[in-house]
């Protein structure tokens, strides 16, 4: 039920458990993290509290890395535990995704994408969303921004997500459908999370998404956002936040 992101010089790990625990008044019950460290993706999760999870987090990966999306999850699909925990990998082990919300149409996605070779390991619909966007992305050869919004297209449901291609280390991509998603945009670095409080003792500049709306969200550059539906542009409108 809350997402935290991290893009930028900072170690990753302690940001997200930090941001994590801000947001546990959403409710939830289990938590996980994920982390690059330009070489390989580190992923730990479990079910139970934040606290379950650094303890978990700590014994079995190395904590290091600038970039990382965590997730406390209030179970819809599947029960509550550590496989069905969030972050969920794609097939190939590339693609990284945390999901708030829910897939309706997951069960005939599922279907087709077994049809088409893919394995599942959870009960959850957010591991068939992180298996069809890289099937897209596959398939047609794209870069994860663009498939993600195909992706996105044909789902029905609601979601705040954010994804990771290590593929493309500099760059999480995030989208919205009816639950909150909040962009928090430092100096060289960049914050993803549920609401503003996971990032506001970093920096009081935030862009709230809209419903339909997806950002690309890359270290060094502009953040671009777009509606999700028909490709259009969006200009950032960054907000002052009272700190
Ligand atoms: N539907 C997803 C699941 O059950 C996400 C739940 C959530 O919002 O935390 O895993």
């Amino acid at each position: 039920c809350g997402i935290v992101g991290y893009i930028g010089h900072r170690e990753a790990y302690p940001v997200i458990i930090k941001g994590l625990t801000r947001l546990e008044y959403r409710g939830y019950d289990s938590a996980g993290v994920v982390l690059f460290d330009g070489d390989e993706l580190k992923l730990s999760k479990t079910k139970g509290k934040v606290s379950d999870l650094t303890a978990k987090a700590e014994s079995e990966i190395s904590l290091t890395g600038n970039i990382g999306i965590g997730h406390t999850r209030w179970a819809t699909h599947g029960v509550p535990n550590d496989v069905n925990s969030h972050p969920h990998y794609s097939n190939s082990g590339n693609l990284a995704i945390v999901h708030n919300g829910i897939i309706e149409n997951y069960e005939p996605l599922k279907k087709e994408l077994i049809k088409r070779g893919y394995t599942f390991h959870s009960d959850t619909d957010t591991e068939v969303l992180v298996n069809l966007i890289e099937d897209v992305k596959k398939t047609h050869n794209l870069k994860l921004g663009k498939a993600v919004q195909i992706a996105l297209n044909q789902v029905v449901g609601a979601y705040a997500i954010a994804v990771f291609d290590k593929e493309r280390p500099r760059e999480i991509v995030a989208a919205r459908l009816g639950s909150p998603l909040a962009i928090g945009i430092g100096k060289d670095e960049f914050f993803v999370a549920s609401d503003a409080s996971p990032f506001i003792e970093y920096t009081s500049n935030a862009i709230y998404l809209e419903d339909e709306e997806m950002a690309v969200i890359r270290l060094h550059k502009p953040i671009k956002i777009r509606k999700i539906k028909d490709d259009s542009l969006v200009d950032p409108y960054v907000q002052e936040l009272q700190m």
